[in-house]
């Protein structure tokens, strides 16, 4: 039996960026939706394009992806036309495949919040829809607060979602704006809905009010509806949006589902999907969910015990899937053996073949531990991880020594008598026989460090040419009994690779300068500098 197709449709840039204390500058916009564009997701809504300078820079350039890049914003305002309304232009105008139109499919709203006529909301809808379709666009319609509506006038919530279809938007979205239906409503409301407009033209939109965004989002595809919204981790306003890397693993390992639908998310991207959950909190410096189904740390952790050894004899015994297929990895507490599988398991995912009962491997495992209740995160840094191992197994060459360094900020009153804070580092670095001074200035400390480390390395100097420093992040922890602080470092060469490297210590410039040196000698590393 062929599989039935279920569409997947990410709005973690734009409803996610909703939520309180998330604020995605371009570059994490970008990231984040090439990240998704390799899961697989079939569409990306990347924002408002006109509501603000990010937005429109998002959606001035081509992005090269290969899922339906989405642009969001509302449907023409009531009592003006199509050509005389500013926001719309904006939408129609930016470089986006398809346009997300939100409109009231409440009458109560319609009259309360639009102050207009329940006439004239279903013109603009069916308006919008068409100047999009003209314009080439794929065309999506969010009915906001539709089941709330459909339970208050159902006829008009439908005549909203119809009016729509039957202009021929590809898409007609249910959306529980409010996040309080439970999830026989929305299976009774979508059955409705289904009789009117086919099924695989139905999407939902779950908000989180009732922790139940993700029932209810299966609960719609089972009346019917073939495309599922939702973010990342579950970001979104209040309690989130339905949480996609909840969802995708259902789908595809269930097989209530997996037997009876497909979806863009192959076997191998869903390997990656605990890297990507991981990744989208680290660039919101936030402390992953350790308990997140699926993906989070502790999803297929057992304490050791009479748990322990029977996973260790047959792992389905204790495990709903297995955590390989998310990219996530079975965790015995306090066990050696697990431990060391773990180490294994981590070298293979950063290419270094190692041998298991080489003793090296126990010892590199001891000192990854003793790191991590430092505050060492290496999971999110591969590059030192990397580092660490290859020292450990005896593997790196000493490139470079830096005998000292010394960071000075100073403020003052410049020549214009205006105040200014001016950052100076001056880096003392031995290479072979040779010893070397830089000094650079910088807007900060840690600027000013990495630009006199990065000034002159010798003759290591035209391997680190194009690297360069993309995000910097700082988290303090409490590590045993002190505050400290870790740094992740992102670093790109001139290939465009990208990778993560971390310090940790009381003082931040001393946190810095660990993952910048890491960051240094990863490149060296990986370009085969000789030593
Ligand atoms: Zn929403």
């Amino acid at each position: 039996m062929a599989h039935e197709r279920i569409y997947l449709f990410d709005t973690t840039l734009r409803d996610g960026a909703q939520t309180n204390g998330v604020d995605f500058t371009l570059a994490d916009k970008l990231a984040i939706a090439a990240m998704l564009d390799e899961l697989g997701i079939d569409y990306v809504e990347g924002g408002y394009p006109g509501a603000n300078p990010t937005d429109s820079e998002l959606f001035g350039a081509d992005r090269g992806l290969n899922a339906t890049f989405t642009a969001f914003g509302m449907t023409r305002r009531p009592g003006r036309s199509v050509s005389n309304d500013p926001g719309l232009a904006a939408l129609l105008n930016a470089k986006a495949d398809a346009v997300c139109f939100v409109a009231k499919s409440w009458d109560y709203h319609v009259k309360v919040a639009l102050e207009t006529t329940d006439e004239e909301n279903l013109s603009s809808i069916r308006d919008s829809v068409r100047a999009a379709k003209a314009k080439g666009r794929e065309v999506l319609l969010d009915c906001e607060h539709f089941f709330d509506g459909y339970k208050a006038n159902p006829k008009y919530a439908l005549a909203c979602a119809k009016a729509a279809y039957e202009e021929g938007a590809r898409w007609v979205v249910l959306c529980d704006t409010n996040g309080g239906t439970l999830p026989d409503e929305v299976e009774k409301v979508v059955s409705e809905v289904v009789k009117a407009i086919p099924g695989d033209h139905v999407g939902i939109h779950a908000h989180n009010d009732t922790d139940q965004a993700v029932a209810n989002s299966f609960a719609a595809v089972r009346a019917g509806a073939r495309q599922i919204q939702g973010t990342l981790n579950g970001l979104g306003e209040r309690c989130g949006n339905a949480n996609l890397v909840s969802i995708i693993p259902t789908l595809k390992l269930k097989p209530e589902f997996a037997e009876r639908f497909e979806i863009g998310v192959s076997d191998a991207a869903l390997k990656k999907l605990a890297h990507v959950s991981h990744a989208l909190d680290e660039r919101l410096n936030r402390a992953p969910n350790r308990h997140a189904p699926y993906v989070g740390e502790s999803a297929f952790a057992t304490k050791a015990g009479i748990h322990a050894s029977a996973i260790l004899k047959d792992p389905a015994t204790y495990e709903h899937v297995a955590p390989e297929t998310i990219g996530n990895r079975r965790k015995v507490l306090v066990s050696e053996q697990a431990g060391k599988s773990n180490v294994l398991a981590e070298l293979e995912r950063v290419g270094i073949k190692a041998d298991k009962d080489d003793p090296r491997i126990g010892r590199l495992l001891e000192i990854v531990k003793e790191r991590e209740t430092l505050g060492y995160a290496y999971e999110a840094a591969d590059a030192s991880f990397e580092l660490l191992a290859r020292r450990t197994l005896g593997k790196v060459p000493n490139y470079f020594d830096v005998t000292q360094f010394d960071v000075n900020v100073e403020q003052r009153n410049n020549a214009k008598g205006e105040r200014v804070t001016v950052t100076m580092a001056v880096v003392k670095v031995k290479v072979g026989e040779d010893n070397m001074i830089s000094a650079a200035e910088g807007n900060g400390p840690v600027n000013a460090l990495d630009l006199a480390l990065r000034k002159d390395l010798g003759k290591y100097q035209k391997y680190i040419a194009g690297l360069k420093l993309t995000d910097y992040r700082v988290r303090i922890l409490n590590a045993g009994t002190e505050a400290v602080t870790r740094v992740l470092i992102e670093s790109e060469d001139e290939n465009g690779d990208r990778w993560t490297t971390i310090g940790v210590s009381p003082n931040i410039i001393d946190a810095s300068f660990q993952a910048l040196r890491d960051s240094i000698i990863f490149k060296l590393v990986k370009s085969g500098a000789p030593a």
